[in-house]
């Protein structure tokens, strides 16, 4: 889908790219390539570990522990197999990474007041990003809960996830999967995002809420040919190199990040309609 936004090129967006494609080079390096796979050692010594102690892996999704991120470079570094079928699941052991249908319909979250002055514009650019997939169907409804926005924090046990500033050249913004245990459940927001040119931050918090909904990096699929992540995941709908969930510089036909018909279709496909 192309909007008059493609047009609007600017210099914001080569800084994102350059923060996207840069975070994920450490962890994608050896993924699909067994000729020089780095030892776990290396692995771990090049991850990215963000200000709350999660691993950052693939550009903007948190690992907890160590445990787990030896798991995934496990998974990594082993034999790839290959998927013929614009959206994808995250599996964890071989099972849909997703919410239950009683929780998908009620996805708490607070926004920190530490945004400050940029408060109001998280608020309104996450409700446009959860508009974007509750749209889709009405089984997914995520819900601001304003009133705890004054101790917003993965340690608020009153909502499911926080969202919170961060200050970091590694990213714009990141997330989180449903099995993401709660201590590490947050979106967090570089200020970068205010000056991402034709990625509008509702687009780019959309993409992160695709995470925390379960749904994959569209280019790790083969089809993209570039960027690839791991096996573990499930195609929901037919591979769509503009889905929101695809990063435009991994061979991507989207330039804004716009949210598409695949994303709405792979949406109903997991929570049903
Ligand atoms: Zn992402």
């Amino acid at each position: 889908m192309l909007s008059s936004r493609i047009h609007k090129i600017s210099a914001g967006v080569a800084c994102l790219v350059a923060a996207l494609a840069g975070a994920s080079v450490s962890t994608s390096a050896g993924a699909d390539s067994t000729a020089d796979v780095p030892t776990y050692q290396q692995f771990e010594a090049s991850t990215y570990v963000d200000v709350d102690g999660a691993y950052v892996v693939n550009g903007d999704e948190a690992i907890s522990t160590k445990g787990d991120l030896r798991k995934f470079y496990e998974l990594l570094a082993g034999p790839s197999k290959t998927h013929e079928d614009g959206l994808i699941v995250n599996t964890v052991n071989g099972q849909d990474d997703k919410w239950s249908a009683s929780q998908a319909l009620n996805l708490t979250y607070c926004v920190s007041t530490r945004f400050g002055t940029r408060h109001a514009d998280v608020v309104a650019a996450m409700n446009a990003g959860a508009g974007l997939w509750e749209a889709a169907t009405t089984r997914i409804n995520f819900v601001y809960v304003p009133s705890q926005d004054g101790s917003c924090s993965t340690r608020n046990n009153s909502i499911l996830f926080s969202v919170e500033p961060v200050a970091t050249s590694q990213y714009i913004a990141r997330a989180f999967f449903p099995s993401t245990p709660k201590r590490q459940r947050n979106v967090l927001i570089d200020d970068s995002i205010w000056s991402s040119g034709t990625w509008e931050p509702g687009d780019i918090l959309a993409h992160e809420l695709g995470h925390a909904l379960g749904f994959r990096h569209e280019h790790t699929r083969p089809e993209a040919g570039t960027c690839f992540e791991d096996n573990n995941w499930r195609p929901l709908t037919p591979y769509d190199s503009a889905s929101i969930m695809h990063y435009p510089q991994c061979n991507g036909s989207s330039s804004d990040l716009e949210f598409q018909a695949s994303d709405a279709a792979g949406a109903r496909a997991l929570y049903g309609s």
